[in-house]
């Protein structure tokens, strides 16, 4: 293991979430273009094998993005470079304070289902985790204590960045405004390919371990507010793993006239969802697959709670765009794709579906990305199956992110990356032919 010897690696933005801590960035890309060529600097501690396999490996490659990544992957698999310390950074750089001795709070959503082996039942999300004394569910972050279901992070921030809104993404919810994003550790999936594993799966990866800065939902409405935010959004991780305290703050932000956005992977639990949904703008969704082996054995879950959790968003009248991540070899066949459209449009063909490029992540690095084509085919198939909106993601700027009327076929918003470029709309109608655009104007 390292010696201190220190080692600067060259890093693409869009990789860097691979690392834990989240490596500091010696500056902030200003735009995605920027980012796709943005690097950022990672000091490691190595010893001498592992320095001399580096400058090996760096002469052998060709692509100058790829060639830290795999490299620093590899040694980190095989243990040649030592990890930073456990001391998890928040993207924006700011260190995170570990409090162990935080107060808990009484999770809602629970029920005592033996009461002489004090064994509760959490029914927050479709996991239903049967939880026994001093253990947790499936997500790390609710314990039982004394027959109890707690969370162990109610006001425990990990990440609070200010992100476009597009960045979500959410595409037709307030275009070109900003977001004040929140996040925790912990999540109810476990998905092979996460790219924010460092905190989805931080508990599990450390022994339990919980950190987090303390925040009020006051102190969060304060600084969305401070900082020009039109929305809070609850993301990063599943934010149904912090209900309470995503609850609390929405219900706050409803009260001062900001609006709040959940990013999830559907599966709350019919319950919760409808306690949220009144202080809940809009939802989006992750469709991960529409095969149960898919989240079976990818993500540790099932379909069906996903399909009818974006159901029921969408009846109780919460904004839904839906995203699918496309892996080669998973999920990328006509039919599956096809099937995924198809039900989108059983639910709403206003609803708007990202299809988005998987890059290799966490313990999916398999396959490659997935070819630029492939997205292209996605889009053609949305499209034909009837969605009125379908937009590309995780990709260079291009064709397929501008918003494009279903009347009249001219761009309304015009974007390239997460930033609005220009906009020809005259509230929730079509500048140009005063067609409707569905969505939050
Ligand atoms: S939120 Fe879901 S995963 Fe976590 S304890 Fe409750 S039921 Fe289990």
């Amino acid at each position: 293991m390292g010696s201190g010897k220190p080692v600067i690696l060259s890093i693409p933005h869009h990789l860097s979430r691979l690392f834990l801590p989240t490596p500091k960035f010696s500056r902030h890309p200003a735009s995605r273009e920027d980012a796709t060529n943005y690097t950022l600097h990672i000091r490691l501690s190595i010893n001498k094998f592992a320095a001399q396999k580096i400058k090996k490996h760096t002469r052998k490659q060709s692509c100058p993005h790829f060639r830290p990544w795999y490299i620093l992957k590899m040694f980190y698999q095989r243990d040649l470079v030592k990890k930073p310390a456990r001391t998890c950074k928040a993207p924006l750089g700011k260190t995170i304070e570990h409090q162990e001795s935080d107060p808990m709070k009484q999770a809602d959503f629970q029920k005592v289902v033996d009461p002489e082996k004090k064994t509760v039942q959490c029914l927050l999300c479709a996991h239903q985790c049967k939880i026994k004394e001093n253990s947790r569910g499936i997500c790390q972050v609710r314990e039982n204590r004394a027959g109890t279901l707690n969370s162990l992070v109610y006001g425990r921030l990990v990440s609070e960045n200010v992100d476009p809104i597009e960045k979500k993404p959410l595409f037709h919810m307030l275009p070109g405004t900003l977001s004040y994003s929140i996040a925790t550790v912990g999540c109810n999936f476990r998905c092979l390919h996460c790219q924010n594993y460092n905190i989805s799966q931080y508990p599990r990866m450390h022994g339990g371990e919980v950190p987090g800065t303390s925040r009020s939902p006051e102190q969060v409405v304060t600084a969305a507010r401070q900082h020009g935010c039109h929305s809070i959004s609850y993301t990063y991780i599943e934010p149904t793993v912090f209900f309470e305290f995503a609850y609390e703050t929405a219900v706050l932000a409803r009260e001062v006239g900001i609006r709040n956005v959940f990013v999830s992977n559907g599966y709350t639990s019919p319950e919760a969802t409808r306690k949220i949904a009144p202080y809940l703008d809009a939802n989006n969704i992750d469709l991960k697959a529409f095969t149960d082996k898919f989240y079976h054995e990818v993500c540790g879950a099932k379909l069906a709670p996903v399909l009818e959790t974006i159901c029921l968003m969408r009846e109780l009248c919460v904004w839904v765009e839906v995203t699918t991540l496309i892996i080669p070899g998973w999920n990328d066949s006509d039919r599956e794709l096809r099937d995924i459209a198809n039900f989108i449009k059983q639910v709403d063909p206003d609803m708007p579906w990202h299809v988005s490029r998987f890059h290799p992540a966490y313990k999916m690095t398999d396959r490659p990305a997935t070819p630029v084509t492939t997205i292209y085919r996605a889009r053609d198939i949305g499209l034909a199956a009837g969605l009125k909106y379908v937009y590309v993601g995780n990709m260079a700027a291009g064709m397929g992110e501008d918003t494009v009327c279903p009347t009249c076929g001219k761009a309304v918003i015009h974007r390239q990356g997460f930033q609005v470029i220009s906009q020809n709309l005259k509230g929730a109608a079509c500048g140009h032919c005063h067609g409707p655009i569905a969505g939050i104007f």
